[in-house]
């Protein structure tokens, strides 16, 4: 498979002089054309910095990030990103429909064309009879599906996705996870998603990017040995899906500032539903932000 996406050496200060705070430092890097890479870290690592600084918004302080051989200097016209806040990412004063043909313009010329490309894609994602609602008409896990549906529509050389799930409740959580298996596997698109829930790493990604604390490098980069064709319940009860788990949980919680990982399982689980607890707890803040 040709490399996609290649980051080189990149380093990320933000402000100057004394009070300078290095986010990401000599991270390297590269995701593979119709490969889903999942990238974990702790809350404040540089997650968000890492995404920024891929989809052109801010322009990396070292190093460099290639697109199919591009030098991204700005935000590449191919790239598509799913935010974790659908609320604000949709446009309330358009339909559905509307807002999955908005970023077509340009992208696709006629206006039919746009249309049959979004209800198309609206179809992918299981909401072909909503195109004439308005977003603030359908739940919260709707709304994020209409976002990837708007993603994948503009058919992205990449797809990053920031925390796309962490908004929504858990079962629909798991049905968005199962969405977005299903529609990367029929479209064979290149997925970077970044998420700091370590369960969801191993279930959605090919691979999985670990961080460490800030400022964010790679600790490990890990093949995710499951079939394709992945169950929350099967996927999740498997023997290396719960030893990948552990491993990652390890990694991230190795560092001697931080609170050690427990030896036993039943302490490792306990200790990862406190993970749980606290992303929830952050996205219940999202939610009410
Ligand atoms: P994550 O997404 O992993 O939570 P971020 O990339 O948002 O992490 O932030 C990484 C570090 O950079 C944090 O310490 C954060 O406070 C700092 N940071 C993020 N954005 C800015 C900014 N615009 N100015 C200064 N510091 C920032």
């Amino acid at each position: 498979m040709p490399t996609m996406l290649a980051v080189s050496g990149l380093v990320h200060r933000y402000g100057g002089g004394a009070t300078a705070h290095t986010a990401v430092n000599e991270l390297s890097f590269t995701v593979e054309a119709g490969q889903l890479a999942c990238i974990v870290g702790p809350s404040g690592c540089g997650k968000s910095t890492l995404l920024r600084c891929i989809a052109g918004l801010i322009t990396p302080s070292g190093g460099e990030i290639r697109l199919h051989g591009d030098l991204v200097s700005g935000v590449p016209a191919d790239l598509a990103v799913v935010f974790q806040d659908y609320s604000r990412s949709l446009y309330p004063w358009l339909s559905v429909r509307r807002n999955v043909e908005f970023p077509l313009r340009g992208r696709v010329s006629g206006r039919s064309a746009r249309r049959a490309r979004a209800e198309e894609a609206l179809s992918w994602v299981g909401l072909a009879d909503v195109g004439g609602k308005y977003p603030w008409q359908l739940s919260g896990g709707m709304q994020q599906r209409v976002s990837i549906a708007r993603a994948l529509a503009c058919q992205p050389a990449l797809l990053l996705m920031d925390e796309p799930f962490a908004s929504v409740d858990a079962q629909t959580r798991a049905e968005l996870e199962d969405l977005l298996l299903r529609v990367r596997r029929e479209q064979g698109s290149t997925v970077l998603l970044v998420t700091h829930d370590i369960d969801e790493s191993v279930y959605l990604g090919d691979r999985v990017l670990v961080l460490s604390r800030s400022p964010a490098t790679i600790v490990a980069d890990l093949p995710v040995d499951l079939p394709p064709d992945r169950d929350q319940i099967t996927t999740r009860g498997s023997t290396t899906f719960v030893d990948l788990r552990t491993e990652i949980a390890r990694l991230l919680h190795h560092s001697p500032e931080h609170r050690p990982m427990p030896a036993n399982d039943l302490a490792a689980d306990r200790f990862l539903a406190a993970e749980r607890a606290e992303a929830a707890r952050q996205a219940t803040e999202a939610r009410t932000r």
